[in-house]
C-alpha cells in the first residue's frame, strides 16, 4: 500500500512512521510511505507557501497553488488520481470502520494543513475525504495523518505478525477487548483468573467474550447498539444490567 503525505514538515512524519511495526513493514516492502514537501512546489524563490487571509483575521493560510502542484506531481508520477484525505477538525471523526475502508485502497494521499488551514479553492478541487481525529484543534495535520496511517497500515495483510490479532481486538465487531495478563501468575497480590490457566479453550473463549461484553457495557455502551450480538450475548448483558455489577 502506498501513502503520500503532503506536508510542510516531512521529517516529522517520516521520523514517526519509520519506527517499530510500521517501519519494519516499510523495510519489508509491504508499505511505501513518502512525504512530499509542499514548500518544494512554491513558485517564489523564498519558498513562500502561505499568505494573509482575505477579509482579515489573525494568522496565515496555506496557498492553493503549491499544494495543487505537489498533488499533480504525485498523480503524474503514479499515473492515477488516488483518494485525497484532508486532515481537518471539520471532517468526519476517524474510527476503526474508516481504517478498514481505507486499508482496501492501493494509494492514498494525505494533505496536512498548518497555520489557519488551507485556501478553500484547492480543497474543492482535490479533496475526496475530510477526516478529523477528534473534536479538538491541533497545530497541524501531521500528527493526525500519522495516527491514520498507523491505524490503516496495521490492517494491511502481513503488517502484523499474526493476521488474526486485529480481528480480536477492540472495536472489531464493535466490542472492546477483554482484559489480558502475562507472567507472573501473581503480582501485588492479584492473581491471573483461574480460567486462563486452565488450558480449557472453550471456557477461555466464553470468559473472554463475557469480559468483552462487560467491559463494553461499562466503558462504551454506545458501541453495543451496532455490535453483532448472539442470543447468548444479549442474555449475558441483560443479567449484568439486572445485577448491580454495572
Ligand atoms: N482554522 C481551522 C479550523 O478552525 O477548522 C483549524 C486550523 S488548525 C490550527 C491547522 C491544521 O491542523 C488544519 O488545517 C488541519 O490540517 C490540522 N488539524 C487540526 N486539528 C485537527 C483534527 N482534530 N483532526 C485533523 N486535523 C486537524
Amino acid at each position: 500500500m502506498n501513502f503520500y503525505i503532503l506536508t510542510l514538515f516531512p521529517e516529522m512524519v517520516m521520523q514517526g512512521l519509520n519506527t517499530s511495526i510500521i517501519g519494519r513493514a516499510v523495510k519489508n516492502g509491504l508499505l511505501n510511505i513518502e512525504a512530499i514537501n509542499i514548500r518544494d512546489f512554491a513558485q517564489n524563490k523564498h519558498g513562500q507557501v502561505d499568505d494573509y487571509t482575505y477579509g482579515g483575521g489573525a494568522g496565515l493560510l496555506m496557498q492553493a497553488a503549491p499544494i495543487y502542484r505537489a498533488y499533480e506531481h504525485i498523480c503524474e508520477k503514479i499515473g492515477k488520481k488516488p483518494r485525497v484525505i484532508y486532515l481537518t477538525p471539520q471532517g468526519d471523526v476517524f474510527n476503526q470502520g474508516y481504517a478498514e475502508e481505507f486499508s482496501k485502497e492501493e494509494d492514498l494521499i494525505f494533505l496536512c494543513g498548518h497555520y489557519e488551514g488551507i485556501d478553500e479553492r484547492v480543497l474543492e478541487e482535490i479533496v475526496t475525504d475530510y477526516m478529523s481525529i477528534g473534536d479538538y484543534v491541533l497545530t497541524g495535520g501531521e500528527l493526525p495523518s500519522m495516527v491514520m496511517i498507523d491505524a490503516i497500515s496495521r490492517l494491511v495483510p502481513g503488517v502484523l505478525n499474526k493476521q488474526a490479532s486485529h480481528e480480536i481486538e477492540s472495536f472489531h465487531d464493535n466490542l472492546l477487548e477483554y482484559p489480558q495478563y502475562t507472567r507472573p501468575e501473581e503480582w501485588h497480590g492479584k492473581k491471573v483468573p483461574d480460567v486462563l490457566l486452565s488450558g480449557h479453550h472453550v471456557n477461555i473463549e466464553k470468559w473472554r467474550r463475557e469480559q468483552s461484553l462487560k467491559r463494553t457495557l461499562e466503558r462504551r455502551p454506545d458501541l453495543l447498539e451496532n455490535a453483532n450480538l448472539t442470543k447468548q450475548d444479549k442474555k449475558y448483558l441483560q443479567s449484568l444490567k439486572e445485577s448491580d455489577n454495572i
